[in-house]
């Protein structure tokens, strides 16, 4: 469905990402896991069409994406900061996109209302970014990448700016409307625990690389190299 063929990308003499190879069906909710620095961004970045590759195909559905600009690339992206737009109101954020692409104000009030369901933000719908919580916040981030319905979801670190308890919460929640949607997904976290237990398969970056890519049960039980082992050991 998705297809990562030899991405490569520089940044001066260094290479972030290694002719990485990875493919991802649809439905799947695929994890990278890794320390900082590995690429796990970069990489997100280059399907999202916000960075270019310096080498490799990215194949959504058998079309090229490199051809493709963004905002015809059928992938909405969650960040770790909100990345809200603060003068607009949550329904205005959520409907920023659809407004982009020329759907009716009716389309847009629906599928809003929809999304806001679905997230349980409909309280909140004329509210503004600065007064919701950091879990609302990211609700709505959530809501608005879905509005106009990708193929491709990538979640970068959408929970690392959270307190534990609605993490956990919101983790949750993010599962279930990935599974429900059965929305193809890239998920980026260096926590560990985390990967465990949304993933359905788990890749681990390493200098941007992807040293070991398999289920979760298969990776803590079985790493395959020190690294890996280090890594997983690490939570407990
Ligand atoms: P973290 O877990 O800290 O978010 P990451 O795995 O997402 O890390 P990236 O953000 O993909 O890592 O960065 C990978 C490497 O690329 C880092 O060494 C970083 O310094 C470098 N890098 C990223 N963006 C740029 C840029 N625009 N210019 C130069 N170097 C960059
Ligand atoms: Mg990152």
């Amino acid at each position: 469905y998705l297809k990562l063929q030899s991405v490569r990308k520089m940044f001066g003499n260094s290479c972030v990402l290694d002719d990485v190879d990875l493919e991802i069906r649809e439905g799947e909710l695929v994890t990278l896991l890794g320390p900082s620095g590995c690429g796990k961004s970069t990489l997100l970045r280059c399907i999202a069409g916000l960075t270019e590759l310096d080498g490799g195909r990215i194949v959504l559905e058998n079309k090229d994406l490199a051809k493709l600009p963004p905002r015809n690339r059928e992938v909405g992206m969650v960040f770790q900061s909100y990345a809200l737009f603060p003068n607009l109101s949550v329904s205005q954020n959520i409907e920023y996109g659809m407004k982009m692409r020329g759907l009716s104000k009716t389309a847009r009030r629906n599928r809003c209302e929809e999304l806001l369901a679905m997230v349980d933000l409909e309280a909140k719908r004329d509210d503004y970014p600065q007064s919701l919580s950091g879990g609302q916040q990211q609700r709505v981030a959530l809501a608005r990448s879905l509005a106009v319905q990708p193929k491709v979801l990538l979640l970068d670190e959408p929970l690392s700016a959270l307190d534990a308890k609605i993490r956990k919460n919101l983790r949750t929640e993010i599962r279930d409307i990935q599974k429900r949607l059965n929305m193809t997904t890239v998920f980026v976290t260096h926590d560990q625990e985390e990967a465990l237990i949304l993933s359905d398969r788990i890749c681990i970056m390493n200098g941007g690389r992807i040293v070991q890519d398999g289920s979760p049960e298969g990776l803590y039980t079985a790493p395959r190299t020190e690294f890996v082992a280090r890594f997983m050991g690490s939570y407990n």
